[in-house]
């Protein structure tokens, strides 16, 4: 053990405090040159003790605080122990903030040197900077900004910044000690504070948006973000929050609803306002015990008068409509513009339907009164449909699809009336949807057919065919064109069913002249009239196959002629002048308006089957068969009687001077190869008397088809 007192025991005894301090610590001459440096100091310059010993500190010392170091290491010299900060660059060039103590050295009451001692303070002072930066973006920031202690229960404010107290009015002395609950309001969702509630009880984020109130009792949507800040040992001391004023885009967004809501013409709720409120109207009014109806109101004969008159007086009278129905419904129901002339109303009544009816009686005697466009009346009616929710609230809209079918009924009766949907009305439109998506199926996979019933003359000669349409269905079999045909043209499928129709004739009618049938009729859809480039698909055929005029002839209603008959006519003008003919099918049947058939460019009449049926015991159907006859030969068209199922009904005709027939009593339509063979019968059969004998084996030979039988009332799948 060495002597406490002995000048080597004093020697080790403070060059153990220089050495092994963790602070930097060294001496520097009076010339400022390093006499001594330990080694924490060395590894804070990241240099060797060789490299430092010798120079002077000012090559360490950053060139803006030189100055202020040198009056500092002089202060000290003169014998004042001085505390300060330089920066430093260390020998990597890398900066270094440093908490410098000089103290003088003094030997003898002389000052011999100047011993140092650093503390390096880079991370705090960064850390430092980093937090007054934020603190001033804080203070800066539009968003309000709070700091809540985790640690107190309700979680009091310790911070506010100057946004949160522009924001609502609320001052920080308001504020620091108490919570933001008193921002919340009588309109503050329930929810929203419920979700701010659990989201601090389990130290989660919370986003919300809810309305707050400011000092002054105005309120404003507050868009709110909460998080929680937690210290090293990962537990939440506090709570910060960020608040911004989203009000302005809420009213915008408000408008934009609004406006994508609502119809502009009649400031009422639209369609899409419909389909999302539907589900709540049904469901307060059942809470009131009632049951939601749906009044689907359409206009009758809207659209002629709409493009007639000009569509700014169409407009006036959507509008006016909108405003009657309004005067006939309950004050608590719900008027919807669902599109065009179609309004929708949403009533909540009793189940009984007396209420309802009464309804439906004052919206049809709002029509009573014309509307008035200067000095023009316009008397209009409406079609109603009405339907009853029967509670499932799951599929509300199908309340108004069931109104919608009920309305087309209302328009089947002729319109200015209204109907109630009921469950046959159900089934049937089940099955046409079904039916629609089957005929899809039919396109897609060919499944269509062309037959080809003889037309025959007086000397029992085949004069054409009529092709007709035969659909082959995988579960069900031959389908009888009159289910599916008007369904086709009310969901538009007729169009490419038409073009697969025209197509295939086309193409099968030189065939059918080799076989000695030298024409060929195809039934035309009215829709091909109004939507179809008609003429320019049937001119092009007409080049492709190279038909003789005469040998296609379509056949068309009387009902084309219901929409544009202008257009209608000039269409079928190119037709005639493409050499192809023009029939008029179920003559007698249809609006028939004798003018017509006086200006149209037809030069064919079918009389109708109803009349053909009835000639042997109708006089009433006789004398119509007569005189259509007649004025058919005064216009030199010619004619022929559909659906002779007797020769009864033959010899009749005959003797009235009719020249054309078509129906059962000679044959059904054909399969293209079973029409060859009774054809092929024909010709082979002269003289001419032998040729009826002839058919009539022929239809017994047909009659083992399996794919018809025939029957009195058309076609029915055999
Ligand atoms: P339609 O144009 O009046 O065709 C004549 C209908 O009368 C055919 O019925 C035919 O089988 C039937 N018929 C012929 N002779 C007799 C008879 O002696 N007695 C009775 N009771 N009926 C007879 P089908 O084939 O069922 O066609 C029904 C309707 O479907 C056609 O009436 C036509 O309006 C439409 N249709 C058929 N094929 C087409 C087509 O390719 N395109 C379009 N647009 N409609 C078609
Ligand atoms: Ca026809
Ligand atoms: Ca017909």
């Amino acid at each position: 053990m060495p002597d406490p007192y002995s000048h080597e025991y004093n020697e080790q005894h403070y060059r153990s405090l220089f050495t092994y301090n963790p602070d930097p610590v060294f001496t520097l001459n009076p010339a400022g040159e390093f006499v001594q440096i330990n080694q924490a100091g060395c590894d804070l310059i990241e240099a060797e003790e060789g490299e430092i010993l010798g120079k002077h500190y000012e090559m360490l010392v950053v060139e803006e605080d030189r100055e202020r170091t040198r009056r500092h290491f002089e202060a000290a010299l003169a014998g004042n122990h001085q505390r300060y900060e330089i920066r430093i660059r260390n020998m990597q060039g890398e900066i270094l903030q440093l908490d410098i103590l000089n103290i003088p050295i003094i030997v003898n009451g002389q000052v011999t040197g100047v011993h140092g001692q650093a503390r390096d303070r880079t991370r705090e002072r960064r850390t430092e900077a980093r937090l007054r930066i934020l603190e001033r973006s804080v203070e800066a920031s539009s968003s309000g900004v709070t700091i809540a202690d985790a640690g107190v229960p309700g979680f009091p404010l310790i911070y506010v910044n100057p946004a949160f107290e522009r924001m609502t009015g609320y001052r920080a002395d308001d504020m620091i000690g108490s919570n933001c609950s008193i921002l919340q309001g009588p309109d503050t969702s329930q929810a929203a504070i419920a979700s701010i509630r659990s989201g601090l009880a389990a130290m989660r984020e919370v986003h919300t948006a809810l309305l707050n109130y400011r000092k002054d009792g105005s309120s404003f949507w507050n868009d709110l973000y909460i998080a929680p800040v937690r210290n090293g040992a990962d537990e939440v001391t506090h709570f910060i929050g960020i608040q911004t004023d989203i009000s302005d885009r809420v009213r915008q967004e408000e408008v934009l609803t609004y406006q994508a809501s609502h119809d502009s013409l009649t400031g009422l709720p639209n369609r899409i306002y419909l389909e999302s409120h539907l589900q709540g109207i049904c469901r307060h009014a059942q809470a009131r015990k009632l049951a939601p109806h749906a009044l689907f109101i359409d206009l009758d004969g809207f659209k002629p008068i709409n493009d007639s008159l000009g569509h700014a007086f169409g407009d006036e009278i959507l509008s006016q409509t909108a405003r009657r129905i309004e005067a006939a419904l309950p004050a608590d129901s719900t008027l919807v513009r669902f599109g065009g002339d179609e309004f929708v109303a949403l009533v909540s009544a009793p189940e009984e339907r007396q209420t309802i009816n009464r309804i439906a009686e004052l919206i049809l005697e709002q029509f009573s009164r014309p509307f008035l466009n200067e000095d023009v009346e316009i008397t209009l009616s409406a079609a109603i449909g009405i339907a009853t929710g029967n509670g499932a609230l799951d599929n509300s809209m199908l309340l108004v699809q069931q109104s919608d079918m009920a309305m087309y009924e209302a328009k089947k009766l002729g319109g200015n009336t209204w109907q109630w949907f009921n469950q046959t009305l159900d089934r049937r439109v089940q099955h046409e949807v079904a039916l629609r998506q089957q005929l899809q199926q039919a396109l897609a996979t060919n499944q269509f057919e062309l037959f080809y019933q003889p037309l025959f003359n007086n000397e029992l000669a085949i004069i054409g065919v009529e092709a007709l349409i035969r659909w082959n269905h995988p579960d069900r079999g031959y389908i009888s064109p009159a289910e599916y045909i008007p369904l086709a043209e009310r969901t538009g499928q007729i169009l490419p069913i038409s073009e697969w129709v025209m197509q295939e004739a086309f193409a099968r009618a030189a065939e059918l002249a080799d076989m000695g049938v030298p024409a060929i009729s195809i039934n035309l859809s009215p829709l091909q009239f109004h939507r179809h480039n008609l003429v320019e698909r049937l001119a092009r055929l007409n080049v492709h196959y190279q038909l003789a005029p005469g040998q296609l002839c379509v056949e068309i209603t009387e009902n084309v002629f219901l929409n544009d008959p202008k257009d209608v006519i000039r269409q079928l003008r190119e037709i005639r002048d493409l050499g192809i003919e023009v029939a008029i099918d179920d003559f007698g049947t249809g609006f028939s308006s004798l003018s017509y058939m006086r200006d149209m460019p037809v030069n064919k009449i079918k009389i109708d089957r109803t009349f053909v049926n009835g000639i042997t015991s109708n006089t009433r159907d006789a004398a119509i068969t007569r005189g259509t006859l007649s004025m058919a030969r005064e216009l030199e068209m010619s004619v022929v009687a559909e659906g002779v199922e007797t020769e009864e009904q033959f010899r009749l005709l005959q003797q009235y001077g009719c020249t054309g027939y078509q129906g059962f009593w000679y044959s059904r339509a054909l399969p293209l190869a079973d029409l060859r063979t009774f054809s092929g019968a024909l010709v082979t059969t002269a003289p001419e008397n032998q040729c009826w004998h002839q058919s009539q084996k022929n239809r017994r030979a047909l009659a083992d088809c399996p794919v018809f039988s025939v029957q009195a009332t058309g076609f029915i799948p055999g």
